[in-house]
């Protein structure tokens, strides 16, 4: 579906297809495991989180140059102005790259070549925002941090992602208060597959603004008031859910109860090349699958703008808002 929509919840690295892997590949001299894009396209059967994790990391050893990340980026982004998406704050796992000897200024600096032309080719506009790997050390996210000094006029905010159980928000306490007080905004992956208590504790111990995900506090109803209350927006993202068997299948979502619940919710679509689809095949799912009426779509549609970083430039966002309550979703 190509309404109007901003896009929250997307990992830049997941957005590698299996072509521009292999392109990049042998632009760049790495060999993988694989013989072609159909056998690796047939090693997407994931069994959890974390032997997509395992997939996800093998691959991105063949993003080695500033072009590359600057290549990346820019397939994204056709494909979601493709999908109506006039807003994306795209995330980047800056560990991933520095293990591997890839300096975080050459990703930063990669990204940034396509964002800074993004408004101009694919009329949308961005914001980057660095994730931490919550398997790593909270010493680990600090150095990520402290090097991303010199490029923190491109970085909105920070993130918080990968294996989740066993890795509550707490240990990264220390980090995030330094990201506040670097004016940085914040948000953290809770509740994917982690329970509904690590929710409760990045709004505490973290002060996130947005929870990603999310999908788990519908256990605890305490929570979910209080999720309603405050406004919190859950970046959801119902393809990878079933990807990495949160759920057993797209009918099982609960974004239609999460709506009635009065939930800030928005859909999303995490890794998009590794999960089956990018934000509009997410929302096409979702609106086939759990019959949204075309009043939730708009709600979706607003929830995304509304829930964006997109409040330090007002005019952006009104705009967009008007664009969305002047569709017809009778068509979507
Ligand atoms: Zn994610």
């Amino acid at each position: 579906m190509a309404f109007p929509k901003a896009e929250l919840h997307l990992h830049i690295e997941g957005t590698l297809e299996p072509e521009l892997a292999f392109a990049l590949a042998a632009r760049n001299g790495v060999t993988l495991p694989y013989a072609d894009t159909e056998a690796l396209r047939e090693a997407y059967r994931f069994d959890d989180l974390q032997s997509f994790l395992d997939l996800y990391y093998a691959l991105m050893a063949v993003l080695r140059t500033a072009d590359d990340f600057t290549e990346l980026a820019d397939a994204y982004l056709a494909r979601a102005a493709a999908q109506g998406v006039r807003h994306a704050e795209i995330f980047f796992d800056p560990q991933a790259h520095t293990v591997r000897g890839v300096p975080i200024g050459t990703v930063v600096e990669g990204l940034g070549a396509a964002l800074d032309r993004a408004e101009e080719r694919y009329g949308i506009s961005t914001r980057l925002i660095m994730c931490f790997l919550r398997d790593e050390s909270a010493e680990s996210a600090l150095d990520t941090l402290r090097a991303a000094g010199p490029y923190l006029d491109r970085i909105t905010g920070v993130g918080l992602d990968s294996a989740e159980v066993g890795h509550p928000p707490a240990k990264f306490r220390e980090v995030y208060e330094e990201a506040a007080r670097l004016g940085l905004r914040r948000v953290a992956h809770a509740g994917e597959e982690g329970p509904a208590e690590y929710i409760r504790e990045a709004l505490d111990v973290l002060g996130v603004e947005r929870i990603d995900h999310g999908l788990r506090c519908v256990e605890d109803p305490e929570l979910v008031e209080r999720l309603a209350r405050e406004r919190v927006p859950l970046t959801l993202c119902p393809l990878s859910n079933v990807r990495l068997r949160t759920i057993d299948t797209l009918k099982d979502h609960p974004l239609r109860e999460m709506l009635a619940a009065g939930l800030m919710a928005t859909v999303n679509s995490d890794d998009p090349s590794y999960f089956g689809g990018y934000v509009g095949d997410n929302f096409d799912a979702v609106r086939d699958t759990l019959s949204l009426t075309p009043d939730q779509l708009r709600t979706l549609a607003r929830n995304s703008f509304l829930a964006s970083f997109l409040d330090d430039d007002e005019p952006r966002r009104e705009r967009y808002l008007a664009e969305v309550e002047a569709y017809d979703f009778h068509l979507a």
